[in-house]
Formats: C-alpha cells, sequence, structure tokens
C-alpha cells in the first residue's frame, strides 16, 4: 500500500516537472503554444545612481555588474531592428537590451556604462514630451530625454525607436488615433535622427493584430511585446521586464531560461500595475 501510494505519487511529481506538461499547462492557462527560441530581451525603463523608491529605477550599480555579467559570459547586444537577421539559436548568445519612455536617466547614467562595454541599446522614445517630466505617467516625476539628448544616443550607435507620440493605450483607441501615434512619432524622431525609426515598443504594453497592421502600414518593421503575449514571431519579440529588486544574475536567468515566460508574465503583469514608468494608465477622452 505504502509503496502504491509513493509510486503514484512520484508519477504525479514527475508528470508536473515534464517539459510536456508544462508546456500544455502554459497553453492551457495562456492560450500559447511554446515558443521557438527568439533572441531575448530585457526592459528597462530608468537607471539611477541612488536607491529611488520606484520599483523601475533600476540601481546604477547593479546595471553595472549586470553588464560585466554579461560580457563574463561572452553575450553580445544587438539592437532590436537587427533582431530580425540575427542568428537564433540560443548558443548565439545573443541579447537586446531596452528602454522604454526615453528618460534622461538612460542617458545621463546607462548609456556611459553600456559603452564602456560595447554594448548596444534600442531606446524607445515618446514623440511629445521632450525635456519634459512625463505628464502622461500617474506618477509624472521623470523627465524624458531632450530632443539634444535623443540626437547624441543616435549619433553614439544607439537606436532609437517609437513609444508612440503621447503614452496612450493603443487598445482603446480607434484606427485613425492609433496611425497619427505611430506615424507621429516616427516622423518627429526620424526629423531629430536623421535616420529611419523602424522599431516600436506598444506603451503599457497593450497591442493586438490590428495595431501591429497598422504600424506594419506606418513603416515599422519590428516590435517588442511587454507583458501579456509571452510568444512572440520573427519580429515581434517579447522582452521581460526589468525591476529593481532583480539582481544581475536574475536577469541573466530571464535571458537564457526558455520557457520562463509562465512565471515572468504573470510577475510583469502584477508589477506593471505597481511600477512607476508602467502605471495603470490614465483615462483619456479619446478612448474608446
Ligand atoms: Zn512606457
Amino acid at each position: 500500500m505504502y509503496f502504491r501510494y509513493m509510486n503514484s505519487l512520484l508519477t504525479t511529481a514527475a508528470l508536473l516537472a515534464s517539459p510536456l506538461f508544462s508546456g500544455i499547462l502554459s497553453t492551457l492557462l495562456f492560450g500559447r503554444k511554446p515558443r521557438r527560441h527568439q533572441v531575448p530581451g530585457v526592459l528597462f525603463h530608468s537607471v539611477v545612481p541612488t536607491t529611488g523608491t520606484g520599483l523601475s529605477h533600476y540601481p546604477l550599480d547593479q546595471f553595472d555588474r549586470l553588464c560585466t555579467l554579461l560580457q563574463a559570459t561572452s553575450f553580445r547586444t544587438i539592437c532590436v531592428k537587427d533582431a530580425v537577421d540575427a542568428p537564433c539559436a540560443a548558443a548565439d548568445k545573443q541579447c537586446m537590451i531596452t528602454f522604454d519612455d526615453g528618460l534622461d536617466s538612460v542617458y545621463y547614467h546607462a548609456l556611459p556604462v553600456l559603452e564602456s562595454h560595447r554594448f548596444h541599446a534600442t531606446i524607445f522614445c515618446l514623440g511629445n514630451f521632450f525635456g519634459e517630466l512625463a505628464s502622461w505617467d500617474i506618477y509624472a516625476n521623470n523627465r524624458h530625454c531632450s530632443r539634444e539628448q535623443i540626437r547624441d544616443m543616435s549619433d553614439r550607435g544607439f537606436e532609437i525607436g517609437s513609444h508612440t507620440v503621447s503614452h496612450p493605450c493603443l487598445v482603446y483607441m480607434n484606427d485613425e488615433t492609433i496611425k497619427e501615434e505611430l506615424l507621429g512619432s516616427k516622423h518627429m524622431l526620424e526629423d531629430i535622427t536623421g535616420k529611419e525609426v523602424c522599431s516600436l515598443s506598444f506603451p503599457f504594453g497593450s497591442w493586438n493584430r490590428n495595431i501591429w497592421h497598422i504600424a506594419k502600414e506606418c513603416g515599422y518593421t519590428t516590435a517588442t511585446l511587454y507583458r501579456g503575449t509571452p510568444y512572440g514571431n520573427e519580429r515581434l519579440f517579447p522582452v521581460h521586464g526589468v525591476y529593481r529588486f532583480d539582481s544581475p544574475q536574475d536577469i541573466l536567468d530571464k535571458i537564457t531560461t526558455e520557457n520562463s515566460y509562465s512565471i515572468q508574465l504573470a510577475r510583469s503583469t502584477m508589477m506593471s500595475h505597481f511600477a512607476q514608468g508602467t502605471p495603470v494608465w490614465k483615462y483619456r477622452k479619446e478612448y474608446r
């Protein structure tokens, strides 16, 4: 009797731990199929030298340690626009470092560290609020990069992507307004950098197939996906949100663990409602 009990217990444990069962469970819970390997990416909002209160304010010394760790483990970084053509085997050890919102803390603190490690990154900027406080944010205490800072980042080899004009939740907007947000920001940022802007990050990670279709019509070729969509395709790249309490090793684990999206997705969805930089959205009259 005891052995039969232990046997069934072990069988159940083995089943729960098996990749097949995890895949089925993930598909049932999230309606997704296990993804093929894509170039993994991480999403930061701000990097700060002193410990702040915001969950999305990542400490500068930890950011420096992360870059050292990536270099020590032979990781290379690529921009989002280049991820389409990148080799996509896990052994290729490539990753994308991205920053949403184009905040000036990234310009002042993250870029010098990235440059010291010869790392690339993509910074998704808004087409509005240049040099201003983030009034679209319910916290509104972060400052955006100025036009000059955006041009300088582009000249120094960092990719400038679009995060729309005014950081709306696009799924609540009509097609015409979505197009204004996507095309308007693309043109504004292209005027500043003198380069084509072809990568997009959806504010609040909020998107659907129709919005991506409009984005492609506007000339975008790649986009990052944050919370809500763990599995992309060859042009849509899921990125892991990074928060203050993530150690450099935690971040490396996010990048290197193939099937971590179920847990990461749950955590990102929860955190995005609390972290400064990715808060719940303010109600806007343009929303349908
Ligand atoms: Zn944002």
